[in-house]
């Protein structure tokens, strides 16, 4: 028993150090767009893609506003870059804080990103997703607008479904089917599936309902 706290407080120890050590500091020296900067570190710019949040891109509407909240919050300033991943163009996808707050999440709170539903996976997501139905409500930034379309559709209406869809859901298949007009989704065999406004994609049922999607009344997903 004499040894025993001293064994848990070393593990906790060495967890902290390994979740701390791969986080770094730099200079943000280029707005990309909302969602994308250029921090200088060790010399070297690199891109960071922020995780878990997707911006409206540059065409569409709120897309430069949200480049510019990015610009206000992060240009010039040393920020600390925890990364999460590395994206299909090998840039970093992390979480980027400025004096301890993080940009990620103020995106979604100020409404000028959506939670990336099909990437963010760790636990705070849900969080998020909270913050984000609050902005939603308060017709904050892009929320102002009826039916915003999702940056992830507008993308894939833009490269045309066929070539971007099994890259988009990371090759698990695509489910069902959500129509962002109605916000009712349906499954493969409906009639409904692959209607005009059915675009968005979800890979199971509890993210189209997280989303706030309903169910098909006719092919009852
Ligand atoms: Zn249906």
């Amino acid at each position: 028993m004499k040894y025993f706290r001293p064994t848990i407080l070393l593990t906790f120890i060495i967890l902290l150090s390994c979740s701390v050590s791969h986080a770094w500091t730099g200079k943000v020296v280029g707005i990309s767009d909302g969602d994308t900067i250029k921090v200088l570190h060790e010399g070297k710019q690199v891109k960071v893609r922020l995780y878990g949040v997707d911006t409206p891109e540059k065409a569409q509407s709120f897309g430069q506003k949200a480049k510019k909240f990015t610009a206000n919050f992060a240009a010039n300033k040393i920020v600390d870059v925890e990364p999460i991943d590395i994206d299909r163009y090998g840039r970093t996808v992390g979480l980027v804080n400025v004096y301890g707050k993080s940009l990620n999440k103020e995106l979604v709170r100020a409404g000028y990103a959506w939670v990336y539903r099909q990437y963010c996976k760790e636990s705070f997501c849900s969080e998020w997703l909270k913050i984000e139905d609050i902005a939603r409500k308060a017709n904050a930034g892009l929320w102002i607008e009826p039916n915003p379309m999702p940056p992830w559709e507008w993308r894939k209406a833009k490269n045309g479904a066929s070539k971007s869809t099994p890259a988009l859901l990371g090759g698990q298949g695509m489910t069902y089917h959500g129509n962002i007009s109605s916000h009712v989704f349906h499954r493969p065999s409906c009639k409904q599936y692959d209607c005009k406004n059915c675009i968005h994609p979800f890979t199971n049922r509890n993210d189209a309902i997280q989303a706030g999607y309903k169910p098909c009344g006719i092919c009852k997903p």
